[in-house]
């Protein structure tokens, strides 16, 4: 538990500090889905009113009840790979869609679930790929390939932007189905059990349009810090001006050599909740002033 540390330590931060998280395997534990360890953390931010925004490949039903948990709810988050942002009453501005009913208003920033499953099944017609994407395994094998309870599985296969795939097939296809799916301006990441497709958008887009909406909000630049441990994370760790790549329970995802800066990119020892505590400490305890440009 990290709280003594807070209270013992006056930590100041940057008045336009904001905070974009990955989810699982970062804030939660990959295997438990825990995220006590960042409870102090959490409620030292809230406190302080710093943003602290998930970017997630979950899907936006997915986030129901634990946005609540994690007491995200006055921020935005995005689901799905940076395919939809979801802005709270107090994120809006005048140009936005309608709000939905619970007050959400959401923004698409890639492609529509229906031209995703199109582009995915008509290239498995066309060269035989071996995956099983949401589509196909439907909610009892969604259930059965996460381990997730019934109705939990049913919030994660309610797609809106973008298709998880259980990869079958070898390395070599893998690469040719990837540049198949660049040719019509879609993109494939991998996650922490699935791989997915996704139109234009990245965890990295949709923190740049966040950037953007802060700015038009507030009159200044957000100061952006970044966290989260997979491949699909690598494009919101660079866009980010502080990145904390955490260590990954399964897999280290390959860092391209431009990222690898101590000064921007903060890789931890540790793993999920505590590595993002890990990664908070590094960046906010010992103080950004010495690293800014
Ligand atoms: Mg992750």
């Amino acid at each position: 538990m990290h709280e003594p540390a807070l209270e013992e330590i006056e930590v100041s931060l940057p008045d336009n500090l904001m905070v974009l998280t990955d989810l699982d395997g970062s804030l939660l534990d990959h295997h438990s889905y825990d995220w006590q360890p960042a409870a102090g953390w959490l409620r030292f931010l809230r406190e302080q009113r710093v943003p602290v925004i998930a970017n997630t490949s979950k899907t936006a039903a997915e986030l129901g009840t634990l946005r609540q948990e994690l007491g995200l709810t006055d921020y935005p988050c995005v689901v799905e790979n940076g395919g939809c942002v979801l802005l709270p009453p107090g994120w809006r501005a005048t140009a936005d869609p309608a709000m939905d009913e619970q007050g959400w208003t959401r923004i698409h920033l890639g492609a529509d679930y229906a031209t995703l499953r199109r582009a995915v099944a008509a290239l498995r017609e066309e060269h035989g790929y071996a995956f099983r994407g949401f589509a196909d395994l439907g909610v009892e094998g969604v259930q059965q390939s996460t381990g997730l309870p019934l109705a939990k599985a049913q919030q994660a296969h309610a797609r809106e932007a973008s298709e998880p795939l259980l990869w079958e097939d070898s390395e070599a296809r893998l690469t040719a189905f990837r540049q198949a799916l660049q040719q019509q301006g879609l993109s494939l990441v991998r996650g922490g059990r699935f791989y997915h497709v996704t139109g234009r958008s990245s965890k990295g887009v949709a923190l740049t349009w966040l950037a953007g909406r802060y700015h038009q909000l507030h009159g200044v630049q957000p100061l952006t810090l970044a966290l989260g441990d997979g491949a699909n994370d690598l494009p919101m760790l660079a866009t980010a001006r502080y990145g904390v790549l955490i260590r990954g329970a399964d897999y280290q995802p390959l860092l391209p050599s431009f990222m690898d800066d101590p000064s921007r990119l903060y890789r931890t020892a540790s793993t999920g909740p505590t590595g993002w505590v890990e990664g908070l400490d590094y960046w906010l305890v010992a103080g950004l002033e010495h690293n800014n440009e």
